[in-house]
């Protein structure tokens, strides 16, 4: 996944407009939306672009995650994703027991006005979509319109994009030091530098000690553990099966090759690093799974996790610091990162260049996505 031109020490000589920190989701989209309208450099800690949260998501679209604040960022971000062969259909199926009758209305009620495609239906149709529902799962929300999404198609696009436009990717330089120039920002690293007029922070869990480095007030990102573990089952998952959440939000499982994907939709405050599952964790989206299906587990394949990080409203951060001069946050994209990407980057590209809005962002209200929010009265 390194589908940007990779750094030379003769790249390096000559100052960029902007610097982005972290290859990720956010720093590849953003290059690739700042690229033709500027010189960028991406620097990348790791060897490969995607090594963090970015290649541990599952892979998922749907209007109603991440609450109403999000819903017009993924609205407009899947309209560019289906346009360009990104979503592959799969619908959302949230469910709930007896007592839940009332929540799961709420859930669709509350979506429906925002012109989600959600609707309540029965146990009937229910075990249509998830055959071996165990019995006490009775009430459930279906949105229409969910999708899987292929990650690493797109972060390669958004890599390829970049490039064609001269972007410039250093990979194995983690930050280490950032100082204020005349004219911008020195970036140093472990055996090199660079400098730049604007530095972006996209370093997802590392997001706020990035800022540290920077000399701006952290905004009290926190990277949040997420676990997924794959099994094997018996009866495989149906393909077209939809993503199945509990209306708690205790667990949710997904098809994907044949397998099927769980997680306990854990969300333990973690610190920024190459996060490894707890067992713990893996044994709770198992007990979780037998509690939702009468399937058999037939091999426990794979376990992974990942952090999320969110901003204390877990709305995302787009936007220049309120007090460090050329210092542009692009950070806190949670657990909806991925599906609001193209949109993100376009409006965060927009933001950072000055220019007007376009088709895709028009609808964006960017006042709730501003780091500003957290220091004014
Ligand atoms: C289990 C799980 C499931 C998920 N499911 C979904 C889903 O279905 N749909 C969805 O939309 N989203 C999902 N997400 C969320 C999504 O994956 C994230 O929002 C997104 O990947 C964040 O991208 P990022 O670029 O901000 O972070 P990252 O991919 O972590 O990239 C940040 C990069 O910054 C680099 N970096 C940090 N500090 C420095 C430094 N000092 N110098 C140089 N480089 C640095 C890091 O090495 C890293 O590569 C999920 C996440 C997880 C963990």
């Amino acid at each position: 996944m390194t589908d940007l031109a990779v750094a030379t020490p003769d790249d390096l000589t000559a100052p960029f407009d902007i610097a982005i920190i972290g290859a990720g989701m956010a720093g590849a989209s953003l290059a690739a939306e700042c690229g033709g309208h500027a010189r960028v450099l991406v620097v990348e800690a790791e060897d490969a672009p995607g090594y963090h949260t970015t290649g541990r998501s599952a892979a998922y679209w749907e209007e109603s995650y991440g609450g109403p604040g999000v819903v017009p960022l993924t609205a407009a971000s899947g309209r560019f994703l289906d346009a360009h062969g990104f979503l592959s259909p799969r619908g959302g199926l949230t469910i709930g027991r007896a007592a839940d009758r009332d929540r799961i209305g709420g859930f669709v009620d509350r979506f429906a006005r925002l012109g989600v495609d959600i609707r309540m239906i029965d146990r009937t149709e229910m075990e249509r979509h998830v055959p071996g529902l165990r019995a006490e799962w009775c009430h459930g929300a279906y949105e229409g319109e969910g999708a899987d999404i292929d990650v690493a198609g797109l972060h390669q696009l958004y890599l390829a994009q970049a490039r064609r436009s001269a972007g410039v990717l250093k990979l194995r330089a983690r930050i280490a030091q950032l100082s204020r120039e005349v004219g911008g920002w020195r970036l140093d690293w472990a055996g090199g530098s660079a400098r730049a007029g604007v530095v972006v922070n996209a370093a997802g869990a590392w997001a706020d000690g990035l800022a540290a480095l920077a000399g701006a007030a952290p905004l009290g990102i926190t990277p949040l553990r997420r676990t997924i573990a794959q099994i094997r089952t018996d009866p495989a998952p149906p393909a077209d099966m939809p993503l199945t959440f509990g209306i708690d939000e205790d667990f949710y499982m997904k098809p994907q090759s044949g397998r099927l994907l769980v997680s306990p939709h854990d969300e333990i405050p973690d610190t920024a690093h190459d996060v490894a599952p707890e067992e713990l964790d893996v044994a709770i989206a198992l007990d979780r799974f037998e509690h939702t299906v009468d399937w058999r587990i037939a091999a426990l394949e794979r376990r992974w996790a990942g952090l999320r990080s969110f901003a204390p409203d877990r709305l995302p951060v787009y936007g220049f610091d309120p007090v460090v001069p050329g210092l542009f946050w692009f950070a806190g994209q949670g657990g909806f990162g991925i599906q609001t990407a193209p949109a993100a980057a376009r409006l965060a590209a927009q933001l950072l260049l000055g220019q007007p809005r376009d088709a895709m962002t028009e609808a964006l209200d960017a006042a709730l996505y501003a780091p500003g929010r957290f220091t004014q009265p």
